[in-house]
């Protein structure tokens, strides 16, 4: 049995066409199905639903033998025991720093002012922010980031920005450019290695799928 690990939402959407060069359908739409292990077309394949960010957690422990996650997930959970041979070009963003658009964040920057910082992506954040020598108090968050400069909880954001529709209807601006994201297919190492047989083919349809 080969159990694949997705998120619902857009890696799961984004997900399904290179299911289907792989020869594999799910059964059932986990937008409508309480279910979290999905059966497919495929006797030897199933799917299983959780949070974008546990998708490492799962495929590291072999509870999956493969998952799609973003790099932004990836960058967070450090990618140990993981295999990541493919880059899906799916579920596409920017890592971006963004302030409420009366602040002056250059100038913020070059008085070596403190800057309070909350985001979600405290890996990459507090990576970006060293590199450029700037101090910043980093503040955790699990989603809506976008309302932490609007009430006082921080100075600036760290988030993924796609459209910049939620920046612009929060009256906010992107004022750095971190780092281009996209969905990786990731691989458990021992699965790989006792499925091979299976595996294989599956990866090679979706690098063939990916690249077309
Ligand atoms: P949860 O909803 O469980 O808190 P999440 O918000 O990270 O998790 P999704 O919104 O489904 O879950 O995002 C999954 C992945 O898609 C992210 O890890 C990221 O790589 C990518 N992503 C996030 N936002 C966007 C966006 N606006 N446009 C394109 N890709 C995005
Ligand atoms: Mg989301």
């Amino acid at each position: 049995m080969i159990t694949i690990a997705l998120s619902k939402g857009r890696i799961f959407e984004e997900t399904l066409p290179l299911l289907a060069a792989a020869g594999i359908t799910p059964l059932e739409d986990p937008e409508s199905s309480r279910k979290l292990i999905l059966p497919t077309d495929r006797d030897d394949v199933r799917l299983i639903i959780v949070r974008a960010s546990d998708v490492p957690t799962y495929v590291q422990y072999g509870a999956a033998d493969i998952g799609v996650a973003g790099k932004d997930v990836l960058n967070e959970h450090g990618g140990e025991g993981l295999y990541q041979p493919l880059d899906l070009n799916i579920a596409k963003c920017r890592l971006m720093v963004a302030v409420r658009n009366g602040f002056d964040y250059a100038s913020a920057v070059k008085q070596g002012a403190r800057l309070r910082v909350a985001t979600k992506y405290v890996n990459a954040a507090r990576e970006h922010f060293a590199s450029k020598g700037v101090h910043v108090d980093l503040i955790k968050l699990y989603g809506s980031m976008e309302l932490a400069p609007l009430v006082g909880l921080s100075d600036a954001i760290v988030d993924l920005v796609s459209s910049g529709g939620t920046l612009k209807a929060n009256d906010l601006k992107a004022v750095e450019h971190i780092v281009d994201i996209s969905s990786r297919l990731v691989v458990n190492q021992a699965s790989l290695k006792l499925k091979r047989g299976t595996l294989q083919p599956m990866l090679d349809a979706f690098a063939l799928a990916v690249n077309k």
